[in-house]
């Protein structure tokens, strides 16, 4: 994820992301641009729960192709949410924020993207193999 999307997070929901002297910055993302959104309104979602609900963002990343947060909570909505973010992330384009499917490449590398960046992913790995 680029740096400044990064830190935009870190900055609006700053609660959901730092605790009891952790810095924001111990949380980490790992992922595409296109995901951005996603975690945005998810830590938007999050807010609207109320300052009793205790969440605790440690990590958003990319896994085998699928988003993975690691959170802690005792709530079951923001469990939920959570849930729904991970699930929306699963036909969401990770580099653009379209919508997107699940592709592998060699069945070694599975990644959710748009027919568009699908497209661009092959022949930029065209132009490395000439
Ligand atoms: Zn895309």
């Amino acid at each position: 994820m680029e740096q400044c999307l990064e830190a935009e997070i870190l900055a609006a929901f700053p609660e959901f992301l730092s605790e009891d002297g952790d810095t924001p910055e111990d949380c980490s993302f790992d992922c595409g641009d296109g995901w951005y959104q996603l975690i945005y309104d998810l830590c938007s979602k999050l807010a609207t729960l109320g300052p009793e609900t205790r969440v605790r963002i440690s990590s958003a990343k990319e896994t085998l192709g699928a988003l993975r947060i690691s959170a802690q909570t005792e709530s079951e909505e923001a469990r939920t949410l959570i849930n729904d973010c991970e699930k929306q992330a699963g036909h969401t384009c990770e580099t653009c924020g379209d919508q997107g499917r699940m592709h592998s490449y060699i069945h070694e590398k599975l990644m959710v993207r748009c027919d568009t960046c699908w497209h661009n992913y092959f022949e930029k790995m065209w132009e490395t193999i000439d």
